[in-house]
Formats: C-alpha cells, sequence, structure tokens
C-alpha cells in the first residue's frame, strides 16, 4: 500500500506492507487525515518515533466485527493496557505500557490502511464531512483544556497562537462566556480568529499587564511562553498545549550548540507570580463529536490545502509554511 513513513528522513512508500489486525483491533480503510504541529516535530526527532506518520484521522472500518464493519470512525489515539496502575485509575491516556498512533511504537494514519484498537473507535455522525472529522482528535485535545482547567464567565482568558490549535483551543474557550482575547504575529491567523467573532491583537501591541486569569499556549514557541508568563495575573493558571521540540527533541549538545533556539525563556515568573501551570494533552472525543454535530465549532475555514496521498511529502512541506493553516492528505475517497 501507499504510505509516508518516517526513519530519520521522511519518504513515499509505494509498496508499504499492509498492516495485520491483532487481537481486539479493526482494520480501516483511511479516507482523510490532517498533518498536525506533532508531525513536524516528530520529522525533527521528537519521540525517536519511526514509521508511518499521523494520528489525526477518518475512515471506514473494512475488516472487523459485524457492528463495526462499514462504519465511518474517528479513533483515539492512545492504545493502551486496561492494566497497569494508571489504567485501573481511570487515567488510560497515560497508560505506562501504551502505544500511540504514529507517535510512539504503532504506525500512523498517513497511509491507506491502518490497524487500531477496536476500543478506540468512534462512529461519525452523517453530518459530519470526512473534512470535519479529521478535526475530531485535535479539537478533542482542545475540549481537554476545559477538562483541566475551569472557565467560568467572569475570567478573562488569553489564547496565544492563533494556528491549528490555537484557533480550536479558542472557539472551545469562547464558548464559555469569558472574556477571551488570541494573540499570534501572522495577520491573516488573527483575521481568522476576528471572523469566529474573537477578539485577537497582534504580537507586537500586547502590553504584559499581568491581568489574566488564564493563559493557553499553542503557539510551541519559546516567544509564545514568555508573552503567556508577562500576561498571566498572580496565582493565574498557564495551560500549555503545545510540546516545545527544538529543547525536547533533540540532544542537550545540539540544543546548546545551537545558541539560543528553542531554549525555555526565564521561568521566574512562575515562581514570582506563583503561577499554577497545567500540562495538556489528549481530550473527550464524545465532547468534540457532539460540537462538530451541532455546528458549536467551525472547522472548515482553517483548511488551507488539500493533497492526495502520493503527494504526501508537499503536504508535510506545505503545512511547515507558517502562512498555512490545516493541510489536509486525502486516501481512498469513500
Ligand atoms: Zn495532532
Ligand atoms: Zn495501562
Amino acid at each position: 500500500m501507499q504510505a509516508i513513513v518516517f526513519d530519520r528522513t521522511v519518504r513515499f512508500d509505494t509498496h508499504h506492507p499492509e498492516p495485520v489486525p491483532k487481537d481486539g483491533e479493526c482494520l480501516l480503510r483511511v479516507h482523510m487525515a490532517g498533518i498536525c504541529a506533532t508531525d513536524l516535530h516528530i520529522m525533527d526527532g521528537y519521540m525517536g518515533f519511526s514509521g508511518i506518520l499521523g494520528h489525526e484521522f477518518v475512515g471506514t472500518v473494512a475488516a472487523g466485527p459485524d457492528e463495526w464493519r462499514g462504519k465511518r470512525v474517528v479513533s483515539e489515539i492512545n492504545c493502551v493496557c486496561r492494566k497497569c496502575d494508571m489504567c485501573l485509575s481511570g487515567l488510560a491516556a497515560h497508560c505506562v505500557n501504551r502505544t500511540v498512533i504514529g507517535i510512539s511504537g504503532r504506525d500512523g494514519c498517513f497511509a491507506e490502511l491502518i490497524a487500531v484498537p477496536l476500543r478506540n473507535l468512534h462512529a461519525v455522525p452523517d453530518r459530519i464531512t470526512n473534512e470535519q472529522a479529521v478535526f475530531i482528535e485535535p479539537l478533542a485535545a482542545a475540549y481537554q483544556v476545559l477538562v483541566q482547567c475551569k472557565i467560568e464567565p467572569r475570567m478573562t482568558v488569553t489564547v496565544v497562537g492563533a494556528g491549528r490549535l490555537g484557533l480550536l483551543v479558542a472557539q472551545v474557550v469562547k464558548a464559555t462566556g469569558c472574556r477571551l482575547t488570541v494573540v499570534d504575529r501572522n495577520r491573516d491567523k488573527l483575521e481568522l480568529a476576528e471572523k469566529h467573532g474573537i477578539q485577537s491583537i497582534h504580537v507586537d501591541d500586547v502590553i504584559g499587564r499581568a491581568d489574566r486569569d488564564v493563559v493557553v499556549e499553542c503557539s510551541g514557541s519559546a516567544a509564545g511562553l514568555e508573552i503567556a508568563m508577562g500576561l498571566l495575573r498572580p496565582r493565574g493558571t498557564l495551560v500549555l498545549k503545545s510540546t516545545y521540540a527544538p529543547s525536547s527533541a533533540k540532544s542537550n549538545a545540539q540544543a546548546s550548540a545551537q545558541s539560543n533556539e528553542g531554549a525555555l525563556p526565564n521561568l521566574a515568573p512562575i515562581v514570582i507570580n506563583e503561577l499554577h501551570v497545567i500540562g495538556s494533552r489528549c481530550g473527550p472525543f464524545p465532547e468534540a463529536i457532539n460540537a462538530l454535530t451541532r455546528e458549536a465549532v467551525e472547522v472548515r475555514s482553517m483548511i488551507s490545502a488539500t493533497f492526495p496521498l502520493a503527494r504526501g511529502l508537499d503536504a508535510l512541506e506545505a503545512a511547515k509554511d507558517p502562512q498555512r493553516v490545516k493541510v489536509l492528505i486525502t486516501m481512498n475517497p469513500r
């Protein structure tokens, strides 16, 4: 089958072996997939992953139990053991034995076929198109902000970074009725946020007033983290939605040889202002599916380009361009 494979370098493979589902797994024909910052970080060495890239997708069950066969589905990305202390305490996303689709120990979805655990599946309602369905995984991650941090209407909240994830987080947070602003350096992205009725501020116009109750950092950059810390009031909450690839991906020797690029900013404001810091990753799929069904979150305007799988390498290149928001890859049509 065709697949985009990463093993130190990324390549398009036309004769990749087809996946063989294990016990408790099914085989999906992938229709469409989305590229996220994590895929680009992996290509820089993040997680030391090798295999088929990609974890945001929609597909149809091609082989599996009768109740699932032929159903259009999305899949959660953490494949868990259900036996370890984390799983047994209800924190399966932190399973110590987990593999993660396209990120850790398991092939991803930039391919014609993928095998996934049956218990990871969620049926996609007919009202949700394939283009919308590829946003379910990152939208679930956006909803995780509300799971971890109570946001009330009287609060002031800022989202730093109006990219793929930031625009989803901003839409989810806006629905709480809080006073929300979005910060970015890219004027097109700020315009897109404004189209969603979200007040936008260019990074050059940000005044570090230290008055926000909550700041959600979605830029994944050291500069963004610095801005986020400067905006928060004492005892405010900093939610980190991004991994900081350059410092986490490369060895310390490499990182220090690269001057300050990717280095963390001074973290003293966390101590001085007694900030609460929350790391945030995967979130609830049902919330995301529900929001798209109700059209409470709009994603179509975030699609910057769509490429066929055979041009997947071009798609990955396009996704690196900061002007683009979401880049999609199409495989088997329905
Ligand atoms: Zn992702
Ligand atoms: Zn486990």
